[in-house]
């Protein structure tokens, strides 16, 4: 590693020590950089690195709420503005306890390479809080109502508008926050700014929507999946493949891996995971979604249900069974270790695509890398989402709404030029076939670029 990556290394773990993830997602970025610093010797004259570690701008705000109960709540709001050199800031909203500022950190700082790589013109954020909707505050084992998670959205947009708008911070759903969560934060946003614009992605097809937007994280990391077989001459035919979570990512992954003929063996949550040794079927997959989305249930109460599946009480789904081809972890950041990377490897998997955030530790990805499978960092593979949400922009400004087709063909398109981009920067610098170093050094050239010519701001 070059010295001056080692230097800012250091200052970033001396500055920030209570934020492990944001220190491993820029660990993991700086160490694949050494090749095109060295190329380049205007970035470390320009102090880029020093600069892109630092947000722009940190909001972090209080979010007070009542519940069903009368009782007041207060719940910590943040939205974390990394870097505008190539377009307005444009990231999700996350509802879940673990949110804090490190964790935060982290995906806007993933977000910035992984929105450079979509080729649009958009800077990378995040924001959220820790409140959780799938918890009641007052009655054990209920989940908040839908007048608490509006009276909370209301609560959290009040702050969040005058920070946010369509050419300056575009934000979009993440864990916990969905059609529900977005078409709430919009009604707010639009009462309190009294105009009607593009300032939130993902939201209803009725007030702006774009069709395949909530499709497009697991499809785009299908298609990018695809293309690395592709490179090897092979497709997902048959292909036996686990994935972890059953949101909104992993879902639609299953879903189109469905359709291209693999075999789906696992889904997960935080009840544990299910295994369906002859692959989930169309129709399960639908109850599924039924079950996680409209009744807000967990895959505990669907195997309690379902003969065919297995259930593996507070297990994730990577060491449930013999023969893998694939993995798409799209769950959560660090839910894939070294122990289970070894497994995979061990029992055939030549593909991981990473639709979740960081989802593989330094372990697992050092495994991967290693043993030259094809694997596919999150910030290249699950950049669809933050892709389409691009698209859900240039059609509100347009005041058009293009056809299922449309988006999907364009989806395509981007994530193949992902792909291509990563692969080509991977062997320009001397490490063909590595997304990882390909990924990294795509998303950064282009913004370290655009910050040289901007000048010191
Ligand atoms: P989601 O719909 O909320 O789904 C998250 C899934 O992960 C759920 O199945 C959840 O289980 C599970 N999970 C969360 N925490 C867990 C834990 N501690 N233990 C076990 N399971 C856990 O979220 P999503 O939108 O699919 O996002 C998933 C990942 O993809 C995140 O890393 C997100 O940042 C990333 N991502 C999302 C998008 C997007 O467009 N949505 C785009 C790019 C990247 P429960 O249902 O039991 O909570």
């Amino acid at each position: 590693m070059s010295k001056y990556v080692d230097a800012v290394l250091a200052d970033v773990k001396a500055k920030n020590p209570n934020e492990p993830e944001f220190i491993q997602a820029v660990d993991e970025v700086l160490t694949t950089l050494d090749p095109v610093l060295k190329a380049n010797p205007q970035y470390e004259k320009n102090a880029i690195l020093e600069r892109m570690v630092e947000p722009e701008r940190v909001v972090m705000f209080r979010v007070p709420w009542v519940d069903d109960k009368g009782i007041v709540r207060v719940n910590r709001g943040y939205r974390i503005q990394m870097n505008s050199a190539i377009g307005p800031y444009k990231g999700g909203l996350r509802f879940d306890p673990t949110v804090n500022l490190g964790v935060l950190k982290f995906l806007a700082f993933e977000q910035v390479f992984k929105n450079s790589l979509t080729t649009l013109p958009m800077g990378g954020g995040k924001g959220g809080s820790d409140f959780n909707p799938k918890v009641s505050p007052h009655t054990p084992g209920k989940r908040c109502s839908d007048a608490e998670v509006m009276r909370f959205c209301q609560s959290f947009m009040t702050e969040l508008f005058r920070h946010i708008g369509p050419d300056t911070d575009v934000p979009a759903g993440d864990m916990n926050v969905g059609g529900r969560e977005i078409g709430y934060l919009f009604g707010q946003y639009k009462r309190l700014a009294n105009e009607w614009t593009g300032v939130l992605t993902g939201k209803g097809l009725s007030f702006g929507g774009s069709l395949i937007r909530p499709e497009a994280t697991g499809y785009g990391d299908v298609y990018f999946a695809e293309n690395m077989l592709a490179m090897r001459g092979e497709t997902f035919e048959g292909k036996r493949c686990v994935i972890s979570g059953s949101g909104n990512v992993a879902s639609y992954a299953a879903e189109k891996l469905m359709q291209l003929g693999a075999k789906v063996l696992t889904l997960s949550d935080r009840s544990g995971a299910i295994l369906c040794e002859g692959g989930i079927t169309e129709k399960m997959l639908k109850d599924i979604m039924v079950l996680k989305n409209v009744k807000r249930g967990e895959l505990a109460d669907f195997a309690k249900k379902t003969k065919a599946v297995k259930f593996f009480a507070g297990k994730n789904s990577w060491q449930l069974t013999d023969k893998i081809d694939a993995a798409f972890p799209c769950a959560r950041q660090n839910e894939l270790d070294g122990k289970d990377a070894e497994y995979l490897l061990k029992h055939g998997c030549t593909l991981v695509g990473e639709g979740a955030n960081m989802p593989s530790t330094p372990e697992a990805i050092a495994a991967f890398v290693k043993a030259k499978i094809m694997y596919s960092p999150g910030k290249a593979s699950n950049a669809g989402g933050v892709a389409t949400s691009g698209l859900e922009m240039s059609q509100n400004s347009e005041r058009l709404s293009w056809t299922r087709e449309e988006v999907d063909s364009k989806l395509k398109g981007i994530m193949k030029s992902i792909h291509d981009n990563a692969w080509e920067a991977a062997a320009k610098y001397g490490d063909k076939g590595n997304y990882v170093m390909g990924a990294n050094i795509a998303g950064f050239v282009k913004v370290a670029d655009a910050m040289v010519a901007q000048g010191v701001c």
